[in-house]
């Protein structure tokens, strides 16, 4: 609940069809508008949209105000497979440098749960991030 995933710099939230109909349903929307209203297309594909706020850029579903003093996901339990498979990504996995710079900013990495070998390369495989 530090929301750093979920904020800094411009970056993407991916979120495929499927993800868009399950967000859509939950607030009541059609899918053209959740997509009209929530996402953009980048290079990588589509991604939900952020808002400019003090701690940079956060993602739309971020909510600051639910519990004072932590960021909370508004669609945690729908939340896309970019976020379920959080820090287990191929571009953080590629190296111990890059699995320790992403430590820097991830107070998680190094000290959750253990996951054995087998659950870190179905979330890995998951998402190509
Ligand atoms: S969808 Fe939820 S978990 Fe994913 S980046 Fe946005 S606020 Fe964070």
């Amino acid at each position: 609940m530090c929301g750093n995933c979920c904020s800094g710099p411009e970056g993407y939230v991916l979120v495929d069809d499927s993800e868009a109909a399950a967000f859509a349903a939950h607030l009541g929307i059609s899918v053209p508008e959740f997509i009209e209203r929530y996402t953009r297309m980048t290079s990588a594909g589509r991604s939900l949209i952020e808002k400019t706020t003090s701690f940079g850029l956060d993602c739309v579903f971020l909510d600051r105000e639910k519990i004072p003093g932590k960021a909370v996901c508004g669609l945690y339990e729908l939340r896309p497979r970019q976020c379920r498979t959080w820090p287990f990504w191929k571009s953080l996995l590629v190296s111990r440098k890059r699995w320790e710079l992403a430590g820097r900013m991830c107070p998680g990495i190094g000290k959750g749960p253990l996951f054995d070998p087998a659950e870190i390369a179905r979330r890995r495989d998951t998402v190509d991030i």
